[in-house]
């Protein structure tokens, strides 16, 4: 007999986190933060976890697996989701320190809990006492991966977070040998396509032409694990790194540096390399003001995807004013955050208090790593599971109608009703 306890990211995106329970082994799916929320949301607690698998290094499926540092928890992941990982609570640490939000765990805990990882590769199963599990390839960002698991004669399939097509840096996800008796899935996208791949990129491209013709500076703000290293491709490809000057600022830098180890899990690593290997890294705060004072066109990626912290909330301030500069968005934004207000509102506004009309461009591009709606279509009726649990989106409950309606049993789990025991 098996317990499937869903412990966050419930009809909701943020906080991951699944319990699978046996009479032998406590097995936890990701433990994540909602990190957009002040203090961070967490999941429901557990104890006595044996093993955590980890999905991915993104904070909302890795932020809160501090929790379990003084714990023998053993934690499985790629070797690179290890090096991100470590990056990633690092600088969370150092972010909510600054917003004086008070967390429970400081840099020796993060160590600690970076000692407890072991690594897999991808389409290896390791058995163990009473259960086996096997990471896939999902396609999403560096080391990502979906988990399969067989436990009480079970199969179950946890995707994290995926993507069916392939992106300039991913080979889109590779498929389970044999069908899942339970299928748990993101449904990020699940309401909405999104923009065709190639026509994007070259409408991003063509964009950043113009601008960068009336001699302009452009700021991507790209998330700094994924997105940024997606746009440094990009604009290999186009050879815009030997046209003008593409700076580098912030935690992207140090994130780059992983992408570069481990550059053979990268579709279009030759473009890649050489933008990034071009590129100009900014060492110093100092720095920055020179990089402004400039008059040449110029293109400044940074982590903070949303407009919000770090190195974007200096150059944003300093470009807005002028209409020949953009400030090109190149993933989701979540609602409140200052990239979503400008998008809504054609001003700028921070949590400092500054608040201005944008005189430059500015524009949204969908660069998703997520599969959309008929990705997560095609995937499940290709997978073809007994049931699915769906996590990680909104709205999840007319999803979850759809699919009853095409003959997929389909559960989405809520907060009142998240424990599932399977015979
Ligand atoms: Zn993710």
């Amino acid at each position: 007999m098996i317990k499937i306890k869903f412990l966050g990211a419930l009809n909701e995106i943020g906080n991951s986190g699944i319990l699978i329970e046996s009479n032998s082994e406590k097995i936890l799916l990701d433990y994540g933060l909602k990190v957009f929320e002040n203090p961070p949301k967490t999941p429901l607690k557990v104890e006595n976890v044996n093993y955590i698998l980890l999905s991915h290094s993104h904070l909302d499926h890795s932020g809160y697996i501090t929790y379990f540092s003084k714990n023998k928890t053993k934690i499985y992941a790629l070797r690179a989701s290890k090096e991100i990982t470590n990056i990633l609570l690092r600088d969370n640490l150092k972010v909510l320190r600054q917003k004086k939000v008070n967390f429970p765990f400081n840099e020796n805990d993060i160590s600690k809990t970076i000692s407890k990882f072991r690594n897999v590769s991808y389409e290896k199963v390791f058995e163990k006492r009473g259960f086996s599990f096997k990471f896939i390839d999902s396609s999403h960002i560096l080391g990502a991966s979906m988990i399969e698991l067989e436990i009480d004669n079970k199969r179950i399939l946890y995707t994290g977070d995926f993507k069916l097509k392939k992106t300039n840096l991913t080979f889109g996800c590779s498929f389970p040998e044999k069908n899942p008796d339970i299928l748990i899935i993101e449904g990020t996208y699940w309401y909405k396509n999104l923009p065709e791949r190639d026509k994007l990129e070259k409408e991003f491209i063509n964009d950043i032409k113009e601008v960068l013709d009336k001699d302009g500076t452009i700021l991507l703000p790209s998330l700094a694990v994924g997105r940024s290293q997606e746009i440094l491709t990009i604009l290999g490809k186009y050879n815009i790194h030997k046209e003008v000057d593409i700076y580098l600022d912030g935690m992207v830098i140090e994130i780059s540096k992983v992408y570069q180890k481990f550059e053979n899990y990268l579709n279009e690593r030759k473009y890649f390399l050489e933008a990034f290997k071009n590129s100009i890294k900014v060492k110093r705060k100092a720095q920055r003001k020179e990089i402004i004072m400039k008059n040449d066109p110029k293109i400044i990626i940074c982590g903070s995807g949303m407009l919000e912290g770090g190195p974007a909330e200096y150059y944003v301030k300093k470009i807005y004013n002028n209409e020949n500069n953009a400030i090109f968005l190149t993933c989701y934004q979540v609602e409140n955050t200052t990239g979503r207000i400008l998008l809504e509102t054609g001003r700028l506004v921070t949590k400092d208090g500054f608040n201005k009309k944008v005189k430059s461009r500015y524009k949204l591009y969908e660069f998703s790593a997520h599969a959309d709606r008929s990705e997560l279509f095609e995937f499940i009726e290709k997978v073809n599971p007994n049931i699915v649990f769906v996590v990680h989106g909104e709205n999840l409950e007319k999803f979850e109608k759809e699919l009853n309606e095409r003959g997929i049993q389909a559960i989405v789990p809520t907060y009142e009703n998240n424990l599932f025991i399977s015979p």
